[in-house]
């Protein structure tokens, strides 16, 4: 990917002063690395030529350049630029300006978004002391806000290009590609990090994570994404830091649960996250359970969650969807079965436990991690079809087939098979029957209906017998 790397690195580690920032960046001229406009979205290539023709810098920065030095396709690209959120959009009628926190311009085309973001400035300083530059005359309070914590909940207010280096995360997140040129800018050392495999927080770590907690989410991102490990540095903290993402709201940390572990290295970053103890924060009931070694005969939950993740893994390598309700449904699958042996040892029936539980549980999840109701309902059928999909006689087998979940309900329990729980062939018996024509699915329904194989099961079943409105209307209870 980089020609001449190591040379380009020595000097560039020339070039530090004793904070560890560099004085002036180490730039990669064209001939030295391979980012062509070939491994580049045509789209983002619009809109850097959009901007610099009128008069902006602008620069593609962060993942895009990363991966793309790594070896892997980018997911995405984030542009950034000298001008300000509002003369970003005023150049592109396909763009809206988004974000508070941080303000920021998305440009649309089709399905793909490329992201703008103006230079930042480092706001660790006093606002009043901050340095001067035009858009900056109008510093005011609404740009820029700490809270008590020291976590930063604004962070508008415009700097230059070096100012915005020092203020991205991770060193090899601070890759500026210039298309002018085709040069890339390193300004924090991060071709070194790359080729170390190392993820290093730019800056004191303790102060970027009080500024900021999901960065500590994002280190362990990264080192599941990437395999790379974590500086020690920027290790040394995070375990007794990682309480801080109590005060990060849980809409925020719901999309970094579905980046952390929907993303193709579900496994790896579940088990990374529990080691620095972050997965506590972000579903507290289901690390509880797992520290708690509790397990029964039809669920042991660390299996179960491995096997989820597994799973959803190998989808996303063969290309294949996934859904967020699946994966929530996988990871708070054993807190519903926890409450839901407490619900029904209160005496509660079977699916009123259920219910309660998926209740209880979710009311519980929504406090660390949003949960949006289009995701919600479809976790519950999933759980609610595991107690029905047992019961084929009748029609129910057919009923079932046409629910709009049958599909990851039917998913959800080979999991719950794969990881141990003795079903009696229910995944291998739905999964002929889907693909049996009619009289041969009318064959297994026969021979899974509990009444032929046991003889009494009918004669043990209540009837019950519906009231005639007669009777309906002596009864007391009217
Ligand atoms: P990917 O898009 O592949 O998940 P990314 O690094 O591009 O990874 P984004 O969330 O798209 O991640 O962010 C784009 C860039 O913005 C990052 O590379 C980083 O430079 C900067 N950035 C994102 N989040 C933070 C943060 N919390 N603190 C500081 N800088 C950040
Ligand atoms: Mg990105």
């Amino acid at each position: 990917m980089l020609t001449g790397f190591k040379t380009l690195v020595r000097k560039a580690t020339a070039l530090f002063t004793s904070e560890n920032i560099m004085e002036s960046p180490l730039v990669i001229p064209k001939e030295k690395h391979s980012l062509t406009d070939n491994e580049l979205s045509p789209n983002a290539l619009k809109v850097l030529h959009r901007l610099n023709g009128a008069g902006y810098d602008a620069y593609l920065v962060g993942g895009c350049i990363r991966d793309h030095l790594i070896g892997i396709t980018p997911k995405d690209f984030d542009v950034v630029t000298n001008a300000t959120p509002e003369e970003v959009h005023s150049l592109f009628s396909n763009s809206r300006l988004i974000g508070r926190r941080f303000r920021l311009v998305h440009v649309t085309f089709g399905r793909e978004i490329i992201e703008v973001s103006t230079f930042r400035a480092n706001t660790t300083i006093d606002s009043s002391q901050a340095p001067k530059h035009d858009e900056n005359e109008s510093l005011k309070n609404k740009d820029t806000a700490r809270s008590s914590h020291g976590i930063i909940l604004r962070d508008n207010v415009w700097g230059s290009i070096d100012e915005d280096a020092q203020r991205r995360d991770f060193t090899f997140n601070a890759l500026y590609f210039n298309v002018k040129d085709r040069s890339i800018h390193d300004f924090c050392n991060g071709l070194s990090d790359i080729e170390n495999k190392q993820i290093r927080i730019i800056g004191d770590p303790r102060e970027r994570y009080k500024e900021d907690p999901v960065r500590m989410l994002r280190a362990i991102r990264f080192a599941g994404k990437l395999g790379f490990d974590l500086e020690p540095e920027t290790a040394a903290p995070i375990k007794e830091m990682a309480h801080l993402l109590d005060h990060i709201p849980p809409a925020r940390l719901f999309e970094e649960v579905l980046k952390l572990l929907g993303s193709g290295q579900g496994v790896t970053t579940f088990q990374l996250l529990r080691e620095y103890g972050l997965f506590k924060y972000l579903f507290p009931d289901t690390d509880a359970i797992l520290n708690s070694g509790w397990k029964r005969n039809d669920i042991d939950p660390e299996r179960f969650v491995l096997q989820g993740l597994e799973n959803t893994d190998l989808r996303i390598l063969d290309g294949k969807s996934t859904a967020p309700y699946f994966l929530y449904a996988i990871l708070l699958w054993p807190s519903v079965c926890l409450r839901h042996e407490e619900f029904e040892s209160q005496g509660l029936p079977t699916t009123p436990a259920l219910h309660q539980a998926a209740t209880m549980v979710l009311d519980n999840q929504v406090a660390s991690t949003s949960i949006p109701r289009r995701f919600s309902t479809p976790m519950r059928e999933i759980w609610d079809l595991q107690f029905r999909l047992p019961k084929r006689y009748g029609k129910r087998a057919f009923v079932l087939l046409q629910h709009p979940r049958f599909r990851a309900a039917f998913d959800f329990l080979l999991i719950r098979e794969l990881s141990g729980t003795e079903l009696d062939g229910l995944g291998a018996w739905w999964e002929n029957f889907q693909h049996a024509p009619e009289n041969q699915q009318k064959d297994l329904i026969s021979k899974a209906d509990p009444r032929k194989s046991d003889p009494d099961a009918k004669k043990r079943r209540p009837r019950r017998r519906r009231k005639s409105n007669a009777a309906k209307r002596q009864s007391p209870e009217n």
